[in-house]
Parts: C-alpha cells; structure tokens; sequence
C-alpha cells in the first residue's frame, strides 16, 4: 500500500513531527500557507472525512483537542482556522484523513 501520509508516520519518509501520541501524527506542512501550517492525522489509515464512521467519533474529538492545545502552545490565541479538504471536490490531494491547522496571520473567508 503506497500511502505518503502512512510512510510519514512511521517514519520512511522525513516529517517535522510537532506531536505525537497512540492516535495521531502531527507534522508541518511542507509547502506552509500561513506562518504557522501544520497538519493533524490519525495513525489509522481513512481514506477520507466521508469514509468516518461512529466508531471514530472519539478520534474525531481528540484531534480538535490536540489542534486547540497546539495552537496555544504557538501563541494563537488571535484565532486559527481547522480545515479537511474531502475528496476531489474538496480539494483533496493525499488520500489518508488530515486536518490543516492554519495561523499567524489573518485567514481570508471564503475559500475560491
Ligand atoms: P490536501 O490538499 O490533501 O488537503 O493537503 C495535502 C497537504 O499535504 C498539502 O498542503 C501539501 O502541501 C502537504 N504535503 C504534500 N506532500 C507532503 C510531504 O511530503 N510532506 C509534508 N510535510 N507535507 C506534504
Ligand atoms: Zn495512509
């Protein structure tokens, strides 16, 4: 299974890892939008926000915790945005479920 997100979560493929724990990976985003990017993924493989299930309902719920936490520990308390991109339309473009944490400056809104 060729998956790029997997590879860096277990380390195949270099990350700058900003927190790690049994459910999720947490890296910076290699082509940054914001002066702060980072991404949140769960170890487990899921393809997509539309592959979630009532069983991932309490993963869903630790990853907001763990982008809360994070971004205090950057210094966000200005604000931040949380995004998934699902599926084509969506603009998603790694096939493995992962949430951008943007912040540090002013986020436009809408999205083109
Ligand atoms: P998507 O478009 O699927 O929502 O987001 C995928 C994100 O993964 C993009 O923001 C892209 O910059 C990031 N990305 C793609 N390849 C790599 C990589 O090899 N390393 C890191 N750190 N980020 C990557
Ligand atoms: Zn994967």
């Amino acid at each position: 299974m060729e998956c790029l997100f997997c590879e860096i979560i277990n380390g195949s493929i270099p990350s700058e890892c900003i927190y790690e724990d049994e459910l999720v990976y947490a890296f910076n985003d290699i082509d940054k939008q914001a002066p702060i990017h980072f991404l949140i993924v769960p170890k487990e493989h899921i393809k997509s926000a539309d592959e979630l299930s009532e069983k991932h309902k309490e993963l869903i719920g630790h990853i907001f915790l763990v982008a809360k936490n994070l971004c205090g520990k950057f210094g966000l308390e200005n604000g931040y945005r949380i995004v998934n991109n699902c599926k084509e339309d969506g603009g998603q473009t790694v096939n493995h479920l992962h949430f951008h944490v943007l912040g540090g400056r002013s986020l436009n809104w809408p999205p083109g």
